[in-house]
């Protein structure tokens, strides 16, 4: 018990500076911590029994305990961005607390009272699973958390039932017995495992949140120039779609400075994350969209021949120019257009082939697309020595 106590103690200070630091990132670690603290308490108020009213102690050291349980269950549903059941949770924990009262006092039953709190306190267990098994990623944190969850729903409802079938010897922690032994070892651990449980799918998540911000833009979403960097290198590294037709679109908006000009750059960001949308909503799965600079967007597109790119790039153009629902000044880009000639032509080579068919846009006058002349050239080697370039 006072390993318990210790452990319990030492695991919910980790998750409050845990929590402290990372509360704004991660939801659900307030709870979290604020369960482990109340299962020291319930810890210690179990302690008191010898030296205060034992019927009072259990009473209380009970109700820390389905309080700290219950409110681990409320820190998971927030952690997976659902509301928090907050009045099943004072049901329940009403229930656990009147229940142990009554056969405490009113009618003093160990069996009974075991088996009723311990499917009381199962229920929160349960919500756990159910919520990593629905909502969590198929990775080694949220498997190792469910898992975690799971042995505590198990022993628990192992405990109640065997109270229900055999009575109160079977289930009493100051019996010797394999269940009550289980029971001890199961809770020791508990409070260091869940803290680990936590922490495991906690620091993913963070992980997932620094590497998305380290990749994407904030203004619109889209990936940033490191993050297209990853990208295109994840695409020429698989051997099965080196050989495959590149392409790359290069788009500018047109006159962008007036845009700011005359309506303010707050319109101007949000026209900015409405051509973002636009561009994405245009492309395949397999193509991605990166804000280079001010308004200046790269669109990759793997097996994509360069005169399947055209149309693309022609509905992103009609697209932008149309007027939208969001009441933001519509506008208009020029786009240059490449298509990576061989295997050893790196990113910066294709970049500015696409940059220089781009400048070409603008020179002619903008609101146009210009293709680099060896996209369309690869294009008809390709068709003469018919190799399917269909997407
Ligand atoms: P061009 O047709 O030659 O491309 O003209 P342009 O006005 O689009 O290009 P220019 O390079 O002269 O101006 C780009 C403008 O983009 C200037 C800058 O204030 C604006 N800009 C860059 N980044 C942002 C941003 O994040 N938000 C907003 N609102 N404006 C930005
Ligand atoms: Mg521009
Ligand atoms: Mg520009």
């Amino acid at each position: 018990m006072l390993m318990t106590t210790l452990m319990c103690g030492a695991m919910s200070i980790v998750m409050f500076s845990v929590y402290r630091s990372f509360r704004r990132e991660v939801d659900g670690l307030g709870h979290w911590a604020a369960g482990l603290l109340l299962l020291v308490c319930a810890s210690l108020l179990f302690g008191t029994r010898e030296m205060l009213s034992p019927a009072l102690s259990m009473i209380a050291a009970n109700a820390a305990l389905a309080a700290g349980i219950g409110l681990s269950m409320l820190g998971t549903e927030k952690f997976y961005g659902l509301a928090p059941s907050r009045r099943a949770y004072l049901l329940i924990l009403a229930l656990a607390i009147a229940g142990n009262g009554w056969w405490l006092l009113a009618r003093p039953d160990f069996s009974a009272r075991v088996a009723v709190f311990s499917l009381l306190v199962f229920l929160f267990y349960a919500r756990q699973v159910q919520l990593v098994w629905r909502h969590g990623e198929r990775h080694f944190s949220s498997l190792f958390f469910g898992a975690l969850m799971l042995i505590q729903a198990v022993v628990v409802l192992a405990r109640g039932v065997s109270a229900l079938l055999h009575g109160g010897t079977s289930v009493n922690l100051t019996v010797a017995g394999t269940l009550a032994g289980v029971y001890l070892a199961v809770a020791n651990f508990m409070a260091l495992l869940l803290t680990v449980g936590f922490m495991t799918v906690a620091t993913r998540r963070l992980q997932q949140i620094l590497e998305r911000r380290s990749t994407h833009d904030p203004l619109t979403q889209v990936l940033n120039r490191r993050g297209f960097g990853d990208a295109y290198a994840r695409e020429i590294g698989n051997p099965r779609r080196r050989r495959l037709p590149l392409t790359l679109l290069s788009i500018d908006l047109d006159y962008f400075k007036s845009i700011n000009d005359r309506y303010g750059h707050a319109v101007g960001d949000r026209v900015l994350a409405h051509v973002a949308t636009i561009i994405k909503g245009t492309l395949r799965e397999s193509d991605c969209v990166a804000r280079f600079g001010g308004e200046e967007f790269v669109v990759l597109m793997p097996d994509m021949p360069a005169l399947d790119a055209l149309g693309v790039a022609e509905r992103i153009r009609a697209l932008l120019r149309a007027p939208n629902h969001a009441g933001l000044p519509s506008c208009t880009v020029s786009i240059g257009i490449a298509c990576r000639g061989s295997v050893v032509e790196g990113l910066e080579q294709l970049l500015s082939r696409a940059d220089a068919a781009l400048y070409l846009a603008k020179e002619r006058g903008r609101d146009r697309i210009e293709c680099d002349a060896c996209a369309l050239t690869a294009d008809r080697t390709r068709s003469a020595a018919g190799i399917d370039t269909a997407r």
